[in-house]
């Protein structure tokens, strides 16, 4: 259960020394795309902050965003995140089970009414009732409006939770939903993926931990340190786009060469995400640098959007106006899909509010 001590004395507790300490807030400032000088002011909120209680709850899902937080590739930071939160409640990692673990949700909702963090992944199915996925009796469905009343924040974590992801995805048979789609009167974060990448869920958590606020969102309620450029905009093969350089099959000389794999249906230049920056796989590798196209994930509705191995086709509105101007001028469909995208990573950096020392003092 969560204390009232703060999260300093509670790491000093567990023995981190003030190094590891400051240690420890370098790995947050990174996970938070912070500059190094912010690191003081980190420590000084983090050593006042007091642990939060999270309650995690999984619905219509395949426990892939759960498998997905636990490689994380930080594991030191991990387990200071999940030492410096009081974890009251999580189906899949909890040791209780049956009476006992609904009992320990009820006591958390109670004794931290108004303050714990909610937690959800997967999807809610709300036809006939919401019987489509029930846990100890109850459907998600009321579990979630239950669990919301005396949350401070809700996390949406995966693209089920934030979009419906692939229950929602046609036709529908449960009616999935989002969170938000139930949930109108809480503050809601949502972090898509399928699965999300696990350093962006343990960021938004130190985000958390270190301001007690949620960060800065898109419009589609996604923190924009993590999901403010496309996949496109931080891609390694990004230059033979420019050049015009397409891979046509998965075998064929371009592909051996690294070259863009646009036309074998990548979807990068229309997805929001930091595979291209943070990797997967203990920073590793991300899909595209192990030859395959980016499948759009983090995206709503990204199972519906078509072949995973179709090019993107000219596309509609804003960049079906710069696709218009591009053919009119000569240049390929991709450079108009390129020359939309920095004007989307420019209209995302412009939006960005800088976050200054006194931000963090407040
Ligand atoms: S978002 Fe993907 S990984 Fe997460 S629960 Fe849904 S299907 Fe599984
Ligand atoms: S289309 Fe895909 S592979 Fe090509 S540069 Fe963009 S993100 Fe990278």
């Amino acid at each position: 259960m969560a204390d009232e001590n703060s999260l300093g004395a509670i790491l000093r507790a567990q023995g981190v020394s003030r190094r590891g300490f400051l240690k420890f807030c370098s790995a947050m400032a990174a996970l938070m795309a912070l500059p190094p000088s912010m690191v003081p002011a980190i420590a000084a909120a983090l050593d006042k902050a007091l642990r939060p209680s999270v309650i995690w709850l999984s619905f219509q899902e395949c426990t892939g965003c759960t498998e997905s937080l636990t490689r994380s590739h930080t594991p030191t930071l991990e387990a200071l995140i999940f030492d410096a939160i009081s974890l009251d409640y999580h189906h899949t990692l909890q040791a209780a089970s049956g009476e006992a673990a609904e009992a320990a949700r009820a006591e958390a909702m109670k004794k931290f009414y108004g303050k714990y963090l909610l937690v959800v992944d997967g999807s809610i199915p709300t036809k006939d009732g919401g019987v489509y996925s029930t846990i100890a009796g109850m459907s998600n469905l009321d579990m979630l409006q239950e669990a919301a009343k005396g949350a401070a924040a809700i996390m949406a974590v995966g693209t089920c939770a934030a979009f419906g992801g692939i229950p929602h995805a046609n036709p529908n048979p449960t009616g999935a939903v989002a969170v938000s789609d139930i949930i109108k009167d809480k503050p809601i974060i949502n972090v898509s993926g399928c699965p999300p990448i696990p350093v962006v869920i343990t960021g938004v958590l130190a985000h958390y931990l270190t301001f007690g606020t949620l960060p800065e969102l898109d419009d589609l309620g996604r923190p924009k340190v993590f999901y403010g450029e496309s996949i496109h905009d931080r891609c390694y093969r990004r230059p033979f786009y420019d050049q015009g350089k397409f891979a046509k099959t998965f075998d064929d000389e371009g592909a051996r060469n690294g070259w863009c794999l646009f036309e074998l249906g990548c979807k990068g230049p229309t997805t929001f995400n930091a595979c291209a920056t943070t990797k997967w796989n203990q920073g590793t590798s991300f899909p595209i640098e192990s030859g395959h196209g980016c499948l759009g994930c983090s995206e709503p509705n990204f199972w519906d959007a078509g072949s995973f191995y179709q090019a993107l086709s000219t596309p509609i509105t804003p960049v079906g106006k710069a696709a218009a101007v591009a053919a009119a001028a000569g240049i390929v469909g991709g450079a108009a899909i390129a020359m939309h995208n920095r004007h989307v990573k420019g209209a995302a950096k412009s939006e960005h509010q800088t976050v200054t020392v006194k931000d963090l003092e407040k």
